[in-house]
């Protein structure tokens, strides 16, 4: 494994999005010693706030809160991203060079075009970082075992398929990386897939973490989605009550 190899990778169309996903997923992986990574499929660019510097900037201490091994940038164009041969090619080859075991992206639905084009493309890209025959013979080829959808803020009807338990701790880290985006956040009442309410975006997002929580019983939590079914050894033990 190379010295930016990593566990887990969230791989999400803008600086920030990881943040409002799974931020407290990649706090408690890293709590729990996995090494996590993230790779921003695009610098942002075409944000109605801030800039491209700042975001970059932005992101930068937001790795530091949540704890990140690595944060990659692939410098493909915001508003613009395509599931084309080039852009898997340039995602295969990051995705090779991190070696994860578990990749996170975005649900396939959304109203942002790049939130749905960046799940098409991560998927894709990761199963060809996965075939020898693709692409240059280094770094060797990787295909992560399992892939995750984050579900956060959809309102499609679809169950979540696991809900990630956050401690109060993990809750907070992930709010102040969030913060970190003050360029993109303060005053605001809506970002990405969230629609705005009349609350400040900040109290939306502990809302909906709260919410993810109560489906699990627990304080807060982060919903995910996986196309295959997770398996289940013990009915007894089985976590969340239901009656
Ligand atoms: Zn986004």
């Amino acid at each position: 494994m190379s010295d930016r190899g990593v566990d887990v990778l969230a791989i999400a169309a803008h600086c920030d999005d990881v943040e409002l996903t799974c931020g407290g997923t990649l706090v408690r992986c890293a709590e729990q010693g996995y090494r996590t990574g993230v790779i921003d499929l695009t610098e942002g660019e075409m944000g109605t706030r801030g800039s491209a510097t700042l975001r970059a900037e932005e992101a930068a201490r937001a790795a530091d809160v949540l704890g990140l091994t690595v944060r990659l940038n692939a410098g493909l164009p915001d508003a613009g991203l395509f599931n084309n041969q080039e852009n898997r090619e340039r995602l295969a080859t990051m995705i090779r060079e991190l070696r994860p075991r578990v990749l996170i992206l975005p649900y396939f639905r959304g109203r942002h075009p790049d939130h749905r084009v960046a799940a098409e493309l991560g998927r894709d890209a990761a199963f060809l970082a996965g075939l020898k025959r693709f692409g240059p013979p280094e770094p060797p080829a990787h295909k992560p075992r399992k892939v995750l959808y984050a579900l956060s803020y959809r309102e499609d009807p679809v169950k979540p398929t696991f809900v990630v338990h956050l401690e109060e701790e993990h809750f907070r880290r992930k709010m102040e990386a969030i913060r970190c985006f003050a360029s993109q956040f303060d005053g605001s009442d809506a970002a990405g897939e969230i629609f705005p309410t009349g609350q400040p975006l900040y109290e939306l997002v502990e809302t909906q973490g709260r919410h993810y929580g109560s489906l699990i019983r627990s304080s807060y939590g982060e919903p995910f989605y996986t196309e295959e079914t997770v398996r289940i050894d013990d009915i007894v033990e089985m976590p969340v009550r239901s009656l």
